[in-house]
């Protein structure tokens, strides 16, 4: 099928992204403190990123499955963070082309590392069991983290590798054009939607909407936090009750309590 011509605000809206990512990047760079660069090490030359992402919006599956893909690569060649060094392979997100909910984590631990796959341990069982009760399949929805490569011993990202990572998922995003968005935990919460002011924590603001571009965003705990406070499930399984209402869903019937 013929793509659709590419329109002037989305030429201007990934324009601004390329130039807010080079911003990043030099901004990460300095915290490092790195001061010079060697300009023959360019992009370009490395034959990646900017140019793996198709200038064309997306319309058919098929667009979609090609930008995601594109983007995948571009992660798995990506060094733009150090925790390139130490990943087995990049965890870039796995799901549904056009997801009534992207669940967003933190990012890949020691099994997904492994897999390539997102939310396959332990949480991601945990997980996959609230997408169940919720009336949906993991096919159904999309699973990402805010980073894509896992930090060592599984400590939380560094905001500068959130930071450096960013445009990865919001190009995601742009693509999925997900109906909710479900954040989970507080590296997810930060790395997306950063609070205005510090001290405003997970616990805080569950449970009450957000938005990320014109995208209902609902905060939660993270499944990892379930695992250790698992009466902390009440408050999830109330959060994704609104997260239901708003697609006009109504969750599946409990299941029969087994003795
Ligand atoms: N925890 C996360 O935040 N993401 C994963 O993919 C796995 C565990
Ligand atoms: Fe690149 Fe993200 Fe991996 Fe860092 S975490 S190297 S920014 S893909």
């Amino acid at each position: 099928m013929p793509s659709e011509p590419i329109t002037r605000p989305e030429v201007k809206r990934r324009l601004t992204n390329l130039v807010d990512d080079l911003a990043r990047h030099v901004d990460y760079l300095h915290e490092e403190g790195v001061t010079e660069v060697d300009r023959s090490r360019t992009i370009a030359s490395e034959g990646l990123p900017v140019s793996a992402i198709p200038l064309v919006p997306p319309v058919s599956d098929a667009d979609v499955s090609t930008e995601l893909t594109a983007i995948a690569q571009t992660v798995a060649a990506c060094k733009k963070c150090g925790l390139y060094e130490k990943r087995r392979q990049t965890v870039p997100g796995q799901g549904h082309l056009h997801p009534d909910i992207l669940f967003i984590g933190e990012g890949p631990g020691e099994d997904e590392d492994k897999q390539g796959i997102p939310f396959v341990g332990r949480a991601g069982k945990m997980l996959t069991r609230l997408i169940t009760r919720m009336g949906y399949t993991r096919d159904d929805v999309f699973i990402a983290n805010i980073v894509k490569c896992r930090p060592p011993n599984n400590r939380k990202p560094l905001p500068a590798e959130m930071k450096m990572c960013r445009p990865y998922l919001e190009q995601q995003i742009a693509v999925l054009k997900p109906k909710v968005i479900v954040l989970l935990g507080a590296s997810a919460f930060e790395g997306l939607v950063p609070p205005k002011s510090p001290g405003i924590t997970i616990s805080k603001v569950r449970g009450k909407w957000l938005e990320y571009q014109g995208v209902p965003t609902m905060p939660t705990f993270h499944p990892s936090y379930l695992l250790r406070n698992p009466s902390a499930m009440w408050d999830v399984w109330s959060d994704m009750q609104q997260v239901l209402k708003r697609l006009g869903r109504t969750p599946p019937p409990a299941p029969a309590k087994t003795k």
